[in-house]
């Protein structure tokens, strides 16, 4: 495949005087799955809107392989969009709804029954071509709908929250299957989620959006191991951000203070307070008498809370400042191996490159889903520290 690359540049949209877009570039490339993620009202929509041609910009270009598509409406721009509510004709077959997009092509009738079993061989729903949209579940209607859109050969699929009805085990088995889709048509998927899971599963590259601007964009893991606010690192994943003094570089890293504790973290800051990100996944408990690993930074605190969540268990430690780290035990001999008990102290351990330095930041941090769960304190999940 060698169509598909998208650039958008200086894209601008606002309804009425509210904006929803403030100025949007970004390159995707051809044959990418990029997803646009972040909270609800950040201006995703809104930009995939303007792909497809639905809203026009105030200001800005929208590139297809270096062609402007913001003269053209959306039936002749190559593009095709998927929602989240499959928008299937309730009166037609699967077969048919497949088939619709077609009749206004002029294809010879081998070709489009080649092509309608094709695509529906692709999400694998050749044994319900016979069923109406009623007879199938939320996850084969969303395969139709995504038969319905490819068979007509886009340069680029949009794809609007496509799995934003479905339960939690279903996605998680489409988000497998949406990608082998994906890279067997080598088509441009250009992807809108407010799920950080769904976008770290599947996309080549994501950009994570905030009030109608692009906070940072890149392959997963470098915007998930190098966040570049504590919006992001909130957002992607869950995150510890913690309020730290910076004092200057030592070698390779920069030494800070995180209440009376120094912390050795990764990246430059002017002296002064400052923030740093810390996954939970890597900070590392110990008893108070455990050997501290090398090169790490070590905290006692008492445990505050303890979340199971079947493979890890959530431990938060409160510091002597009053500030919390939250730890992601991975339950790896079992959930019983090793017990956290509220109000007991234990130490914490990071190593420096767990620890990155944030530059100033006013935003507060995104919520991420679970850090909505300990934020809340689900009674049924929590043991706290009395
Ligand atoms: P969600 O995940 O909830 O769909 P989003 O990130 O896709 O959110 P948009 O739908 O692009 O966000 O909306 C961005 C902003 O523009 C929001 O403040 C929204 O209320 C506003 N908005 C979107 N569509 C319209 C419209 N047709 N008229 C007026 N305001 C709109």
């Amino acid at each position: 495949m060698t169509g598909g690359a998208i650039r958008l540049s200086g894209l601008k949209k606002s309804y009425g005087d509210e904006p929803a877009v403030r100025g949007i570039d970004l390159d995707i490339e051809a044959g990418e799955f990029f997803s646009l993620l972040g909270p609800s009202g950040c201006g995703k929509t809104t930009t995939l809107r303007m792909i497809a041609g639905f809203e026009r910009p105030d200001e800005g270009e929208i590139r297809l392989d270096g062609v402007d598509l913001v003269p053209l409406p959306p039936n002749q721009r190559p593009v095709n969009t998927v929602f989240q509510t499959y928008a299937l004709f309730p009166f037609l077959s699967v077969w048919d709804n497949v088939e619709f997009g077609l009749r206004y092509q002029k294809s010879s009738k081998a070709e489009v029954k080649r092509r309608v079993g094709e695509a529906l061989e692709l999400v694998r729903m050749v044994g319900f071509k016979a069923r109406r949209p009623a007879q199938l579940s939320g996850g084969q209607q969303q395969r139709v709908a995504l038969a319905r859109a490819l068979v007509l050969n886009p340069a680029v699929l949009l794809l609007d929250e496509p799995m934003g009805a479905l339960d939690a085990k279903l996605r998680k088995e489409l988000q497998i299957e949406l990608k082998l889709v994906q890279k067997s048509v080598g088509i441009t998927f250009v992807y809108v989620t407010h799920d950080q899971e769904e976008a770290l599963t599947m996309s080549d590259r994501l950009a994570v959006l905030a009030e109608g601007l692009i906070e940072q964009s890149g392959p997963p893991e470098e915007v998930y191991s190098a966040p570049a606010s504590a919006y992001v690192a909130g957002f992607l994943g869950s995150a510890n951000v913690v309020d730290v003094e910076v004092h200057g570089r030592e070698g390779a890293t920069t030494d800070c203070t995180l209440g009376s504790y120094h912390l050795r973290a990764l990246g430059e800051c002017p002296p002064g307070p400052a923030k740093v990100v810390v996954r939970p996944e890597q900070v590392r408990l110990g008893s108070l008498d455990s050997e501290q690993p090398a090169g790490t930074s070590a905290f006692t605190g008492l445990i505050d809370r303890v979340v199971f969540l079947g493979p890890t268990t959530h431990v938060v430690v409160r510091l002597p400042d009053g500030q919390t780290l939250l730890a992601a035990v991975t339950n790896t001999l079992g959930p019983t191996a090793t017990t956290y008990e509220p109000g007991s102290p234990v130490k914490a351990y990071i190593a420096p490159e767990a620890a990155r330095l944030l530059p100033a930041d006013t935003r507060p941090v995104a919520p991420a889903d679970e850090d909505a769960d300990l934020a809340e304190g689900d009674e049924a999940k929590v043991a706290s520290a009395s």
